[in-house]
């Protein structure tokens, strides 16, 4: 039971993001992400939760507010927080839910929280004196200051803050921390980060504080039992994880989904997702009972994944550079779609990467447009040409082969192994590999992607073929089609418009295609001789680009 349980529920998370700016494609990419890998768990059956928001009870959301010439806090936050929802609503992003820290139900599981972590004894009032960056709202130490500022905020003056904080014990948990992430290699990932993540906890974990003064800041949930205390911000922020799927408001849906299966993050906050998250919750396990699974283990969340850092045409996306790029101004050009498939392609994900817009140009004209674009065009021109607009009637068990013994083409079985390569790759949170074996195909020479679809036609001309032996020809359509309808399945999770536009061209209602399930859809024969073909549309029409 507990297995099938694990295999039908997928809970994802992006980061919460902060309101003091609007959403770019660096932003853009981590959502997209998610979506990708939720789509994924759609089509598998799974009941999927991606959940996004905003983080709100931060100082330097009050500072972006002062600086926007502007008093009232609550509007600015409601302003800001719904330009992001928004955002992933004109995008297509498929959030299941939108969760804002100033939600009255994020409040109630905060405080549930706080109290359980204070029961297990690993609060502590104590005064603390130091370096403080307000870009990352956290206190800085030495290895992460260089010429008296915070290496990640470079511009922005350090504060010296002395003041009486509730401290969590977090070094109280290194040995467990170090054990969970030798018991569980998949905890952290990439591997470079495990790696990294580990030698911070052994070496220079140490207790943080997670609190302030109240008259040091103007936002912020008040400490449960404390009056002259706000929790500070990723002590608060961290548990929207929770506090979304009803921890503290509904433990019915909290057991249903918690613990997350991924929580996709950047990589410049793993610290604070796979070293204080955890202990976190380990402490506040001890003394509630909704954080443990049956068998007395933790419930701690399976996969943290950190991408990297992302750059626009080699430089840093920064406010001053101004070069942040609001993903909506792309989509009158490109499509949403070709976006999300440069950015998913074009970057290994967990490496850094960066943004050109030349590449995604090349992108848009090669791999789409004269790539899968063209492949689609030219199988469904030519079939309701040569048969009568229709699907070409063949033996559908012949149509799997290979058509010649030199070809580059592997049929329908080449085609299965693209399908296991993009399962294993979209487990592994590996949006990358998975197209790369959607358009190049897996194996040693002959292969079934996009590329050798291609491939397939050059070699044989049906064109030509067709007046001498208009068998074969429908035999390499009825193919090719299938073919399409294959890769219209496999793209659906990165490219979901442009492929119900495949599934249309072939003559499928999407909708109905798509209920068929992961499995059932991926079943040869899919496409039935004789039915009408839909009309051969450009998926990537030409652009002109000015230079
Ligand atoms: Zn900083």
């Amino acid at each position: 039971m507990s297995l099938y349980y694990r295999m039908s529920k997928y809970y994802l998370t992006t980061p919460i993001y902060y309101v003091n700016d609007k959403p770019h494609i660096g932003h853009t990419y981590t959502t997209v992400a998610a979506d990708t890998l939720a789509r994924f768990h759609r089509l598998l059956g799974d009941r999927v939760r991606l959940v996004t928001g905003t983080d709100e009870n931060s100082q330097k959301n009050v500072q972006a507010m002062e600086k926007a010439g502007e008093s009232n806090i609550q509007a600015y936050l409601d302003r800001m927080s719904g330009e992001w929802k928004q955002t992933w609503q004109d995008l297509g992003i498929t959030v299941d839910d939108f969760i804002r820290t100033t939600d009255t139900r994020h409040l109630a599981g905060v405080e549930r929280f706080w109290r359980a972590v204070e029961q297990s004894g690993d609060l502590e009032k104590r005064t603390y004196e130091g370096l403080y960056c307000v870009g990352c709202e956290a206190f800085k130490t030495e290895s992460e200051i260089l010429n008296g500022r915070c290496l990640l905020h470079p511009n922005k003056d350090l504060d010296t803050l002395s003041e009486e904080n509730w401290f969590f014990k977090l070094s109280n948990y290194r040995e467990a921390l170090l054990a969970h992430l030798d018991t569980h290699p998949e905890f952290v990932q990439p591997e470079s980060r495990r790696n990294e993540i580990r030698s911070y906890i052994e070496k220079f974990m140490t207790d943080v504080s997670v609190s302030r003064e109240v008259k040091k800041v103007s936002i912020g949930i008040p400490v449960p039992g404390d009056d002259s205390q706000r929790i500070y911000v990723w002590f608060d922020a961290l548990l929207n994880y929770m506090t979304a799927v009803g921890y503290g408001t509904d433990d019915d849906m909290f057991q249903q989904y918690w613990p997350a299966d991924l929580q996709l993050v950047g990589k410049d906050i793993i610290k604070f997702h796979c070293a204080l998250w955890p202990a976190m919750i380990m402490s506040a396990a001890k003394h509630d009972a909704l954080l443990t699974h049956a068998d007395g283990s933790i419930k701690l969340p399976r996969h943290v994944f950190a991408h990297g850092f992302f750059t626009i045409d080699g430089q840093k996306i920064s406010k001053s550079l101004g070069n942040a790029i609001d993903p909506r101004a792309l989509v009158p050009t490109y499509g949403f779609d070709a976006i999300r498939y440069y950015l998913l392609r074009e970057i290994s994900f967990g490496e850094d990467g960066d943004f050109s817009h030349e590449r995604l140009q090349i992108r848009y004209a090669s791999d789409l447009g004269n790539t899968f674009g063209n492949l689609v065009n030219r199988v469904v021109a030519m079939s309701k040409k040569y048969f009568d607009g229709g699907i070409p009637q063949t033996d559908l068990v012949r149509a799997t082969l290979p058509v010649r013994d030199d070809s580059a083409w592997d049929g329908k079985e080449g085609l299965d192994r693209i399908r296991s390569a993009v399962e294993s790759a979209l487990h592994a949170h590996r949006p990358d590999l998975a197209l790369e074996a959607i358009w190049n195909g897996v194996g040693d020479e002959r292969r079934s992607g996009i590329v050798q679809a291609n491939k397939l036609i050059e070699e044989t001309q049906p064109f030509k073929l067709v007046k001498e032996s208009p068998e074969t020809v429908a035999e390499i359509l009825y193919a090719l089609l299938e073919a399409c309808r294959y890769y219209a399945w496999f793209v659906q999770p990165f490219m979901p418009e442009v492929s119900s536009r495949i599934l249309a061209q072939l003559g499928l209602d999407a909708r109905e295609e798509l209920a068929r399930g992961w499995v059932q859809g991926l079943a040869w024969g899919g496409l039935t001789p004789l039915k009408k073909l839909g009309e051969p549309v450009p998926l990537f029409p030409r652009i002109e680009v000015e230079s």
